[in-house]
């Protein structure tokens, strides 16, 4: 499917591009507004959905259930803290090898993977101890 270029969607790459903190759609929404003050909640929710059905970004569902967006497209796991909803990428995981052994043992097709892990990130494990 051959996208028409939109100035918008453009912009929604390139913020969600300049960021790893895999924000929602109301996050890219809030700083998006910033450069467009008229673009919409709905252009953003829908140009999101569109893009991660294309296969441009990734899409997951964060703690709360709210969907999550990213722009790094290829296998790699995730971290969600429990106590503010921060997400992160989890590096070196081996996570090619993990799927692997999964296709080894699955008639069907894999085509990605990822794992979350939970717990507190380093931020809220300091809070926690200097409370
Ligand atoms: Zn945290
Ligand atoms: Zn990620």
């Amino acid at each position: 499917m051959a996208l028409k270029y939109s100035r918008q969607r453009e912009s929604i790459i390139a913020n969600l591009m300049h960021r790893t903190d895999h924000p929602t759609a109301d996050m890219v929404y809030a700083d998006i507004r910033k450069t467009f003050p008229n673009i919409s909640l709905g252009t953003v929710y829908r140009n999101l959905a569109l893009l991660s059905d294309l296969g441009e970004i990734r899409k997951f569902s964060g703690e709360g259930g709210a969907d999550r967006y990213d722009w790094r497209t290829e296998p790699h796991n995730h971290f969600t803290c429990r106590k503010c909803g921060c997400v992160k990428d989890m590096d070196g995981q081996q996570i090619s090898r993990l799927k692997e052994q999964a296709d080894a043992q699955f008639d069907g097709r894999i085509d990605d993977c990822s794992v979350m892990f939970y717990g507190l990130c380093a931020d809220c494990l300091a809070e926690e101890a200097g409370a």
